[in-house]
């Protein structure tokens, strides 16, 4: 028996069964596809092509040089080297976006016809979608029912597999390197990126494990903080699937079993990292159920609501440049590191949905292109949270005010200063909203509003109100 396994989010060799399965055969070919063609829009972006890139070289490295690397339309490179290969079986770890769930039933169907054995296996997600359904039959659309009742209450995560012992591993000859999948040319600026996160499924479990043991400390509340180191910084190594989420689930069941790092809040701290993986799950579960998340609006009512299309703001926006400081740190977070803290995330997508109203599915673009965890699914569900228009969302009332979230999660400015260097000598009182301050405080701290730092693209408290208004219209069909 000669086994093909097809990695795509499950770039790692533990808690991976498709090649658990695959190496019982006498030899395996272990193949990865840069597929373009399929992807369409969603096609990587920038910053996640160069994370694939990283990801792949440390694998590569594992397996002695022996991963196929290949860069084309699945459905036409994959007979392929199973004819030029005599292979009977191939394996896959499950994808859940419905671009890949279109594409590998495709391939399916052409396989078996080929008399090609095909298993698929579950990786990513600990629930699968089709499994945790409402008493009547019907998918949930809240999450906390859809968490509680649907997956803890019915469903043990099971426990994460071994890595094989022995991998049969063949190279195939017309794999090509990884070089001339071309996924950092053009792109000097990743270069700022390195050595920035955890790379790799070894780097990975070493940052779960110290994260449990003390980086935890105090989650539920610090996780708000970002200047704080309080949260995982996983969700890259989760997107890429350097780690599954049963070897995290498994990790934070050992965790609240350990007696050694004792503090008021632990089991509370862990079962609110759980819930977060929850959301993981949510996302993927919507994506699969009802929408392409990323670019449909779960709620089709908001198909009518009338966005701005001011391309200035827009540009303000994505560059660091709106004049709001906490937007702008947050836009230079992401710009500089790849990453950007989870309630900036929010704070940030707010500002631009409700307060330069535009539209969300702009903000997810630019957000796929530079974001190193860019996933379809939490991603478009996340942006339709804030937007109002997601499952499950934040009413479409709830504006973040960006000066009084910056004032509450950054209280001594540690982070604005770090990323806003030019309102650095800016006394507290004014550093969160400079335009306030007066003329004498500014120039004794170097700033020439419109000069060297911008003067706020909106007015806080008359955009506020006019999305609102706009909003208003639709609530009568809301
Ligand atoms: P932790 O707090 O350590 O959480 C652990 C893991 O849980 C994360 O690594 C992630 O996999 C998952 N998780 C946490 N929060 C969420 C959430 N709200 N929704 C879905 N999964 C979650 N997350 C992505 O992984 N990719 C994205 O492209 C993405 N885009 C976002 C866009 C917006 C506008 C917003 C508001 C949130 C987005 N998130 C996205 C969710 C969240 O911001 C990140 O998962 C989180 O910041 C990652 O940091 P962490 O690994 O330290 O999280």
């Amino acid at each position: 028996k000669i086994s093909l396994v097809w990695l795509r989010q499950d770039l790692r060799l533990s808690d991976n069964p498709a090649l658990l399965e695959a190496v019982k055969s006498d030899q395996v070919y272990i193949v990865y596809i840069l597929d373009d063609e399929n992807a369409g829009s969603n096609k990587m972006g920038a910053a996640s092509r160069w994370r694939l890139h990283q990801s792949l070289a440390v694998l590569e490295r594992k397996l002695g040089g022996n991963l196929n690397l290949y860069k084309g339309a699945a459905e036409k490179i994959i007979p392929e080297i199973i004819a030029q290969n005599g292979i009977t079986d191939i394996h896959w770890n499950r994808c859940y976006e419905p671009w890949r769930i279109k594409r590998d039933r495709h391939i399916k169907a052409t396989l078996i016809e080929a008399q090609v054995f095909v298993h698929s296996h579950n990786a990513s997600l600990l629930w699968e979608p089709w499994e945790v359904l409402k008493k009547d039959g019907t998918p949930y659309r809240v999450f906390t029912p859809f968490y509680k009742n649907g997956c803890l209450a019915n469903f043990q995560p099971r426990s994460p597999h071994p890595a094989p012992k022995h991998i049969p591993a063949q190279k195939d000859r017309t794999s090509i390197s990884l070089q001339k999948l071309d996924l950092i040319k053009g792109y000097p600026w990743f270069e700022k990126l390195n050595n920035h996160w955890p790379i790799g499924e070894e780097a990975a479990l070493e940052r779960s494990k110290e994260f449990l043991k003390s980086d935890i400390k105090n989650y539920k509340i610090d996780r708000n903080f970002p200047y704080k180191t309080n949260s995982s910084y996983l969700s890259p190594n989760l997107h890429f699937g350097e780690i599954s989420p049963h070897q995290l689930w498994e990790l934070t069941e050992l965790a609240s079993r350990e007696n050694d790092n004792e503090w008021v809040s632990k089991s509370s701290d862990i079962n609110h990292f759980k819930n977060e993986l929850g959301w993981r799950e949510f996302s993927y579960y919507l994506n699969y159920h009802f929408a392409d998340m990323q670019k449909q609006n779960f709620n089709k009512k908001y198909d009518e609501f009338s966005w701005d299309y001011e391309e200035t703001h827009y540009a303000a926006w994505c560059h660091g440049k709106t004049g709001i400081p906490i937007v702008d740190a947050a836009q230079r977070q992401l710009w500089q590191t790849g990453l950007m803290h989870n309630r900036l995330r929010m704070i940030s997508a707010s500002f631009l949905v409700k307060n330069l109203l535009i539209d969300w599915r702009r903000g997810e673009r630019w957000f796929w292109d530079c974001l190193l965890d860019a996933d379809s699914a939490s991603n478009g569900a996340s942006w339709q949270w804030v937007a109002g228009c997601g499952a499950d969302a934040a009413p479409y009332f709830r504006v973040f005010n960006p000066v009084l979230q910056s004032k509450k999660f950054d209280p001594d400015g540690t982070f604005l200063k770090k990323y806003v260097p030019e309102l650095c000598r800016l006394p507290l009182k004014y550093l969160y909203e400079p335009w306030e301050a007066p003329e004498e405080i500014l120039s004794a701290a170097g700033i020439e509003l419109g000069k060297t730092y911008p003067k706020p693209i909106v007015n806080l408290k008359t955009s506020r109100e006019a999305a609102l208004a706009q909003y208003k219209l639709l609530t009568g069909k809301l």
